[in-house]
């Protein structure tokens, strides 16, 4: 039997446009999880601790360390103090648990999701993508990045300066086998329709849509993300945080 597809967003580091990503999903009667690190990033305004706990009010908070550093690096009473600490912060905040955990930069080892285990998670999100399902609640993949594509809009090293099409090239193969086509790469709201299209076809459990609100700013997204949130909304899918998802994975036995 064809089940509804799982759809939930999630947003990163706790910026202060954060607020205006919150009243798009609400527009569209979507939900989103906003994983918050309560340190500036980016030269950029962060969400202060009355916005977090407004935002906690319609969407999910979950929980990015205290200083966003890379985990697998730091000797393990540290690693734990950032995954500890950061949770017992934002319940202080919100008055509500803090069960989900997004690992900053991506990284994570067996040990640092111990850790996060041990602290009392119930799951925690990797900036995998273009993945339509998961099998460990623990390194919960996306779908997909909301991020400059196909050509790069950032210049701050010599690296991708040499590869503006970084950001194709990284996908690229992995569209192609998910079958989107080339000529859908012209533009992230091309690629990014296909690639809803193709996951509601494979009747996929989940499409996981995430992002940093100040990149939507930088690269200039606003209108591509309220259009596809729009886009999605016309068809049956179930909107989540990503809490909810991780318990609707497990009672259907996915995970
Ligand atoms: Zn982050």
């Amino acid at each position: 039997m064809m089940e509804r597809m799982y759809f939930t967003t999630s947003w990163d580091d706790g910026y202060q446009r954060d607020l205006h990503v919150s009243n798009l999903l609400s527009a569209y009667g979507h939900t989103g999880t906003f994983y918050v690190s309560p340190g500036p990033q980016h030269g950029q305004h962060m969400l202060t601790e009355e916005e977090i706990r407004k935002l906690s009010d319609r969407h999910e908070i979950g929980a990015h360390t205290l200083s966003h550093p890379r985990l697998s690096r730091l000797p393990r009473e540290e690693a734990q103090r950032e995954i500890v600490e950061s949770k017992k912060w934002l319940e202080g905040i919100t008055g509500r648990p803090c069960t989900m955990f997004c690992y900053p930069k991506g990284d994570f080892d067996a040990g640092i999701v111990s850790l996060v285990r041990e602290a009392g998670f119930e799951g925690a999100r990797t900036v995998e993508e273009l993945r339509f399902d998961a099998s460990d609640p623990f390194t919960l993949p996306t779908t997909l990045y909301a991020t400059a594509f196909p050509v790069r809009k950032e210049w701050d090293s010599v690296r991708k300066i040499l590869d503006p099409l970084g950001p194709l090239r990284a996908r690229m193969k992995r569209l192609w086998s998910i079958g989107v086509s080339p000529w859908r790469w012209g533009s992230w709201l091309s690629m990014s329709k296909k690639l809803f299209l193709k996951a509601l076809k494979r009747d996929a459990a989940f499409f996981h849509l995430w992002g940093h609100s100040w990149q939507l700013d930088q690269y200039g997204m606003w209108n591509d993300l309220n259009e596809f949130l729009q886009f999605v909304r016309k068809y049956d899918v179930i909107s989540l945080t990503n809490r909810e998802l991780v318990r609707k994975l497990k009672d259907r036995k996915d995970l």
